[in-house]
């Protein structure tokens, strides 16, 4: 007799065992199907989206490996990981909020972010990445009850920063990209301890908005990535009022730098020995 397999579950399925599931997932455009108005279907908006991990093999120590490359358009990108309530629910009301802040930077409009818009465009760059996690099959560095808490909340936690900026070249104008690694060690400060925590760097390039998105699960460190001068800090907010584009404008040659500076500041690591 055939094994009935377990449904799978939305992504953001509640962490109590005793909410109701879950269930019946559908498709879900990864960047928002809105992205259509802005792109159309035209194939020179193709967007490769890479997901790099550490290599597993203990001998091969510091390895950088793209472990999936899914070709395709940023409108196309879709991923069936969140159940119709989820997408079309709270996940479709914390796009309509970003949306028009997102159109106007993707254009490369001048816009000014009060707070709200701030946190209107991290979360939605939050959302991207907690979903693109899913292209890979390693499983996923954001905890489920870390998703739970988006989902309730809309506020990204503690563990995220998010920082935006002024692309201005042709390379990466439609570009994705997710860098993760586990058990990264960082020291802890005025202290010769060190904590491990997983950690996740993606860059989303959409027309003139480069967004960058830090994740990590460290709660004692003071990790800081990679990043570039001329960007905004809207996650946590460091401004109340934040005037974009900004200046140095990010250039191809300025992403190639922050791509092989994202390699060392995951090297510093390996895989969790599988049991
Ligand atoms: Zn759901």
């Amino acid at each position: 007799m055939a094994e009935e397999k377990p449904k799978r579950l939305c992504a953001f399925q509640p962490s109590d065992p005793n909410a109701p599931k879950h269930v019946g997932l559908t498709k879900q455009h990864v960047f928002g199907d809105w992205m259509n108005n802005l792109f159309g279907r035209d194939q020179r908006h193709r967007a490769k989206f890479t997901n790099y991990r550490q290599d597993a093999s203990p001998v091969r120590i510091g390895g950088y490996k793209k472990s999936a490359i899914r070709p395709g358009t940023i409108t196309t990108m879709q991923l069936r990981v969140v159940c119709s309530d989820c997408n079309n629910g709270w996940m479709r009301a914390l796009e309509e909020k970003a949306r028009p802040t997102v159109e106007k930077l993707v254009r490369g409009e001048a816009v000014v972010l009060d707070a709200q818009a701030q946190l209107a465009v991290a979360a939605w760059a939050t959302q991207v990445s907690i979903i693109s996690e899913y292209y890979s099959e390693e499983g996923q560095i954001v905890s489920q009850d870390q998703r739970d808490q988006f989902r309730l909340t809309g506020v990204p936690s503690s563990g995220w920063t998010v920082w935006i900026g002024y692309y201005l070249g042709g390379s990466y104008r439609h570009f994705a990209t997710q860098s993760r690694t586990w058990d990264r060690v960082a020291p802890i400060p005025n202290s010769t301890d060190t904590e491990k925590g997983d950690v996740s760097l993606s860059v989303y390039v959409l027309g003139h908005l480069f967004c960058h998105v830090f994740y990590r699960s460290h709660q004692r460190t003071l990790l800081a990535p990679p990043t570039l001068p001329g960007l905004i800090r809207i996650w946590p907010i460091a401004t109340p009022i934040a005037v974009w584009p900004v200046l140095p404008k990010i250039s191809d040659p300025l992403i190639g730098g922050l791509m092989q500076s994202f390699r060392r500041f995951t090297s510093n690591s390996f895989y969790p020995e599988r049991e």
